[in-house]
């Protein structure tokens, strides 16, 4: 069966926090988020960040870490939180400094706030001659978002993606917004958590990435998302790194699904296997029933 039981307080762990990068179209979400991944290069223990599996882990000096979602733009954002699941902990929106507080920018600040999700802002592309980084905190401060350097609570920082400007500042006021909403997990459980993509890879099979919510996730784990099934056959990290468990705000890539399930679909590890396949097969029957009445009408 799904593990149900309440966590008691005295098996909750820290865990790292989850990012989302939002923002206008080439205002520097993706370059903002090939920075972190490179730079973390030098911190990282073991080797560069390699594989692009949606997600990853960056572990700062001070030895804590951070969990970024790796696609850019809010897709993934928006198709998880359709599926009514809330992955982020935090919302950083970038915001091009040479530019202005733009129509995505708007829809970024309207989705994180729907979701209670606190925003930092990121004022990018200070290099450029014409950036004009408070021209956009005046912006802000007049759709009621006051940063703290007017005076407001909202944390901002003025970046440059491209030469690293303010990168690290950025990271430090992520983990000062973790610490404040004292994120943490029960990592001695069965895993649950969502799942961020999937595909098919011609080789392997099908390759799901996970972001470990809760619990614990094992080779050898027999898990359910969505409509597919199957045992954890191999785990990697996004160094490429083969893994044999992965504990809360993990993000893992697995093999051994029996299909691709949705971004956003939830995950669960079964002892029972046959139960397991009961439920999905009741999903399966209920989206076929589903797609018949949406086709007659
Ligand atoms: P995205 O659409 O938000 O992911 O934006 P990109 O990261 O693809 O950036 C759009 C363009 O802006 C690219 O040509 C980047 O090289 C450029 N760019 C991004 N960040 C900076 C920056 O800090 N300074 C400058 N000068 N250019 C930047």
């Amino acid at each position: 069966a799904i593990h149900t039981e309440e966590d008691q307080p005295e098996d909750l762990v820290p865990r790292a926090p989850i990012v989302t990068v939002m923002g206008h179209v080439d205002h520097g979400k993706t370059s903002l988020l090939d920075y972190i991944r490179k730079e973390n290069v030098i911190a990282g223990e073991s080797g560069g960040i390699t594989q692009h599996i949606g997600a990853y882990s960056v572990k700062l000096e001070s030895g804590e870490r951070i969990t970024f979602l790796d696609t850019p733009g809010h897709e993934a954002f928006t198709a998880m939180r359709a599926r009514g699941t809330k992955v982020t902990d935090i919302a950083i929106i970038v915001v091009a400094a040479d530019d202005d507080v733009m129509p995505q920018t708007k829809e970024a600040i309207s989705h994180a706030q729907a979701a209670g999700v606190p925003i930092i802002f990121a004022i990018n592309k200070i290099d450029k001659p014409n950036a004009n980084p408070d021209k956009i905190k005046e912006h802000l401060a007049t759709m009621n978002l006051l940063v703290e350097e007017w005076g407001g609570k909202i944390q901002s920082q003025d970046i440059s993606a491209k030469q690293g400007i303010g990168v690290s500042e950025l990271l430090e006021k992520v983990l000062l917004e973790a610490e404040i909403l004292e994120l943490k997990a029960n990592p001695n459980k069965p895993a649950v958590g969502t799942v961020v993509e999937a595909a098919l890879d011609k080789g392997r099979g099908y390759v799901s990435t996970i972001l470990v919510e809760s619990g614990t996730l094992h080779v050898g784990d027999y898990v359910l998302a969505g409509t597919n099934s199957g045992k954890i056959r191999a785990m990697h990290d996004e160094r490429g790194k083969k893994v044999k468990e992965a504990g809360p705000s993990t993000p893992i890539s697995i093999l051994g699904l029996d299909g691709a399930p949705q971004a956003g679909d939830k995950f669960y590890v079964f002892e029972d296997e046959k139960e397991a396949k009961q439920i999905v097969a009741k999903r399966a029957q209920l989206q076929r029933e589903q797609s018949v009445r949406t086709q007659r009408h």
